[in-house]
């Protein structure tokens, strides 16, 4: 995928006057629990200027999602219902919910909806069709509009019926916010400032091993922390204790750590905070690497360690986190993780990116959204990113080109 191609396939290069307009967009929003109050409205918000974009061109506007995962469409807590009224509150206009996502009678409603409306159709995920990339199933969505535009980046990286499958049957193009996703973490995997720093965290070495492979390529230095960390140091030749460590993995670890023809330096902890239990109270002490105690286990990274990667993160042009670098949730073992996020905050005029579930979480959490270039929105469709592969959403818009 080139940037020129990608470019071509952008919304903003073509005529969309008047047309019916289906948009795939990220609604999947977190709600409070056992309730259908939405908790964080962020992605709602942030759909608003391509739906006002294809309103001022007096388009129909088809707006198509899915959220959380239901079984059927019995399963009622997952209907788009609350969204389509908070959507509706903050476009300021009506939104009509239609009762489902396919149909005659849906062709119907759509038919029958002037232009410059907007609607929302059901829950995506409510037709088993969709997960499996049905045939019939996309050629009925793309029956419901002149043209599809692709804006949820946090399903790229799934080739199913709303986000793969359709584009075979109908003009198909790249929404306001997938573009700057890409623009984003094209730059950084392209040509990024230098030096880069990727720091990279979470429960096990195994998720991100795609990731730190395709990364140790491309950047200067990667600094490692997190549940994953017990890995890396048990491969350096120390004992982590009571950790769990993956055995499998130790190999393909040493040799990351080893590997001359790469060309990041990865930087390992050099003390963590160790807990006689997994537990929020734990009791807990600082240990050198290499003086580990047998029975306790590493649940965060040390003061020293700490010191040494905020050093590195502020010397870096471009930063890049993915991923705790201890059991954030917890206070007495949150330390590492707010000094790395602090760091990155404290830089001026260096591009840093976050990306992933848990991390967005930390840097909402910690109030830093202001404080970082980019968040990226995708868990899944990151990792797949920076781990070079493809997004076969992407590729199924752009391929034509
Ligand atoms: P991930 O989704 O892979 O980024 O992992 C995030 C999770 O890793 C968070 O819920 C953290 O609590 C957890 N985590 C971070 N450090 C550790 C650790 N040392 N031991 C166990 N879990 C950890």
């Amino acid at each position: 995928m080139t940037n020129t191609s990608l470019n071509n396939k952008s919304i903003k290069r073509h005529d969309i006057k008047d047309k019916t307009v289906l948009i795939r967009v990220d609604y999947n929003v977190p709600m409070d629990p056992g309730t259908t109050n939405i908790a964080d409205d962020s992605r709602i918000l942030a759909s608003i200027p391509q739906i006002e974009y294809l309103l001022k061109r007096n388009c129909k506007v088809i707006l198509l999602s899915h959220l959380g995962r239901p079984n059927s469409s019995a399963d009622t807590e997952f209907s788009m219902k609350p969204i389509t009224v908070r959507l509706s509150e903050l476009l300021d206009k009506p939104v009509l919910q239609i009762p489902a996502c396919k149909g005659q009678e849906v062709e119907n409603q759509i038919k029958q909806l002037p232009f410059k409306s907007v609607s929302m159709l059901e829950n995506i995920r409510f037709e088993s069709g969709e997960t499996k990339n049905d045939h019939k199933l996309s050629r009925e969505l793309a029956d419901l509009a002149d043209i599809y535009i692709n804006d949820a980046f946090g399903v790229a990286h799934r080739a199913h019926a709303s986000t793969e499958g359709i584009t075979k049957h109908i003009p198909s193009y790249i929404g306001f916010l997938m573009q700057k996703e890409l623009d984003v973490l094209g730059k950084l995997m392209s040509n990024p400032d230098r030096p880069m720093t990727s720091i990279i965290g979470g429960a096990k070495a195994s998720d991100k091993m795609g990731v730190l492979q395709n990364l140790s390529k491309t950047v200067d230095a990667i600094i490692i922390g997190g549940g994953m960390a017990a890995t890396f140091i048990k491969a350096n030749g120390f004992s982590v204790g009571a950790s769990k460590y993956e055995n499998d993995r130790l190999l393909e670890v040493s040799d990351l750590m080893e590997n001359d023809k790469t060309r990041a330096e990865i930087i390992i902890p050099s003390d963590v905070i160790v807990a006689d239990r997994f537990h929020a109270d734990a009791n807990f002490q600082i240990a050198d690497v290499n003086s580990i105690p047998e029975n306790m286990i590493i649940l965060d990274i040390g003061p020293r360690t700490s010191e040494k990667y905020t050093n590195t993160i502020s010397g870096s042009s471009t930063v890049i986190w993915n991923g705790p670098m201890g059991v954030f949730e917890w206070k007495n073992f949150s330390s590492g993780t707010i000094n790395v996020a602090k760091a990155i905050a404290g830089l001026k005029d260096s591009t840093t990116v976050v990306g992933g579930g848990s991390t967005a979480d930390v840097v909402s959490k910690l109030n830093m959204n202001n404080k970082v270039t980019h968040v990226s929105t995708g868990g899944g469709a990151t990792l797949t990113y920076l781990e070079g592969k493809t997004l076969p959403a992407v590729e199924a818009i752009v391929k034509d080109d």
